[in-house]
């Protein structure tokens, strides 16, 4: 079929108005935020409810048409770039808070509300909603949880993962399910709604959150403490979590990321030093002010060159900020900025740290690394002239190396950006391929007709 009577076909579930098929439209739904991916798809589709989503997988099963399920796009795994073309089936019509549950300490909202403006809704009741990734003020709850999303409180609190209590997704066959509820104690059947959790919009759409949201901590506070270089960063991580402290957030930046954020954001960072690592508590105010007095005395112990503590909510929002604006700060650098994403066990910071300086080095490329060092959750991130090909196919194989080494230490390929596109050639050496096969069998139960963003997981 063609993709102005596809057009026609869609224009029928979710009006005229919904249905884009000019250049420009499928030009901007052809890349994420992933660069080196791009491909148009044929038609892009805005349903505004559940049933105009089921019915488009209706459609697109009976034609075996490819469905790109996609939120904001801010992805860094190529996971919407629809490499089979078809249709891309965007959710930012459906940005409905539907509730907020002070008792039951909960938000139920449909997948196109981004990750911020749930938030702000949970912060206005008194709540909080712990997810907080990098990306949230564009990111949707849809993709967070298709992604499972990570975020600056992931040492303390958990991911995404840990906060979804229940789905409605719709699947590719077209009935619409809802799985879990509003429950934390729920063990009947399958557990779809963590299977669905993480599933990169290859198992179904999701059309409906159920979050779970917890108090909003009586204080919040951050400081920083500077290191000669990542891995002697690396090593006061693990000395700090090895002290029995648990700090609810625990981020590094390398010495090129704190010259880049520095020059970007001028928030008076000790530019000298070889790393930064921050970190912040929350909870009762003497406790948080106990807990970072000792998160600074390990740091000091592990020869931190100095240790600052935030003076005041508005310092440690602008250090928060700094971590935030890590990925645009380096972007300056060059005209091709690849982020990449890898994790490995705590105690592994130093010693991967230390293989990613050796692997640039040897592949003469500028990587910055920065991340979620209480996670082992590491961004080393190449800036590169994107004209230089050649550089480009050095940076291919030093990420090559830096994915193998995450694992050689007992790490993984990514710890919260996804498989998608970009991964897909790493995962087999991660699972193994009694796992993948498994993963397929997995993925034809849900979407017999393989229509769900192929080229990614279950592909
Ligand atoms: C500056 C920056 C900072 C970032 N910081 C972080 C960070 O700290 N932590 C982190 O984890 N990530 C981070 N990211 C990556 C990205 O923001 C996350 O992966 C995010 O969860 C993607 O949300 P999205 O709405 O943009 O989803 P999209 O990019 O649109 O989609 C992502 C995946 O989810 C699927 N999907 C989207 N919506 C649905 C749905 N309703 N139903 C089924 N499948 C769906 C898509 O098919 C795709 O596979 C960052 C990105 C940027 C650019």
């Amino acid at each position: 079929m063609d993709s102005t009577e596809l057009a026609r076909r869609l224009a029928e579930i979710v009006g005229e108005r919904h249905v884009r098929i000019a250049e420009g439209d499928l030009e901007a739904y052809a890349r994420d935020a992933t660069p080196l991916f791009r491909h148009r798809p044929d038609v892009v589709v805005f349903p505004g409810d559940a049933t105009e989503v089921a019915a488009v997988l209706t459609l697109a099963t009976e034609l075996s048409v490819p469905v790109v399920p996609r939120g904001a796009g801010s992805n860094l795994a190529a996971a919407t770039v629809p490499l089979a073309g078809g249709i891309v089936l965007v959710l930012t019509r459906l940005t409905r808070i539907l509730e907020i549950s002070g008792p039951e300490l909960l938000a139920r909202v449909q997948p196109g509300v981004s990750t911020k403006a749930l938030a702000d809704a949970a912060a206005a009741a008194g709540l909080l909603y712990v997810p907080d990734p990098g990306s949230q003020v564009v990111s949707t709850v849809g993709g967070n949880v298709a992604t499972c999303a990570g975020g600056l409180r992931g040492l303390k609190y958990g991911v995404t993962r840990n906060y979804v209590l229940g789905l409605e997704v719709a699947l590719a066959t077209g009935e619409i399910i809802r799985t879990g509820g509003r429950l934390w104690k729920d063990v009947a059947g399958y557990d779809l709604t963590r299977l669905l959790t993480g599933s990169e919009g290859t198992l179904g759409v999701i059309t409906e959150v159920t979050v779970a949201l917890v108090p909003k901590p009586a204080a919040a506070r951050t400081g920083v403490a500077y290191f000669t270089d990542l891995a002697a960063a690396g090593r006061a991580v693990a000395a700090v979590i090895g002290a029995g402290i648990t700090p609810a957030t625990c981020e590094f930046l390398d010495r090129t990321c704190v010259a880049a954020v520095e020059d970007y954001a001028h928030l008076g960072l000790d530019t000298d030093a070889g790393a930064l690592l921050l970190f912040g508590d929350d909870g009762d105010p003497e406790m948080v002010e106990a807990s970072l007095a000792r998160i600074g005395q390990v740091c000091t112990e592990q020869g931190a060159t100095g240790v600052t503590l935030a003076g005041s909510i508005a310092a440690s929002e602008d250090l928060l900020a700094a971590r935030r604006c890590s990925l645009p700060a380096l972007s300056r650098l060059g005209s091709l900025t690849i982020l990449e994403d890898a994790t490995v066990p705590r105690p592994q910071l130093a010693e991967m740290a230390d293989r990613i300086a050796a692997i640039a080095a040897k592949h003469r490329l500028t990587i910055g690394t920065f991340g979620h060092a209480g996670d082992g959750n590491l961004h080393p991130t190449c800036v590169l002239d994107a004209h230089d090909t050649e550089a480009i196919e050095r940076s291919h194989a030093a990420f090559g190396e830096i994915f193998a080494a995450a694992m050689e230490l007992g790490g993984t390929i990514t710890g919260e950006h996804g498989v998608g596109a970009a991964k897909l050639p790493y995962l087999e050496r991660r699972l193994g391929a009694d796992q993948l096969a498994l993963l397929r069998r997995i993925k034809s139960a849900f979407d017999p007709a393989g229509i769900l963003n192929p080229g990614k997981l279950g592909s």
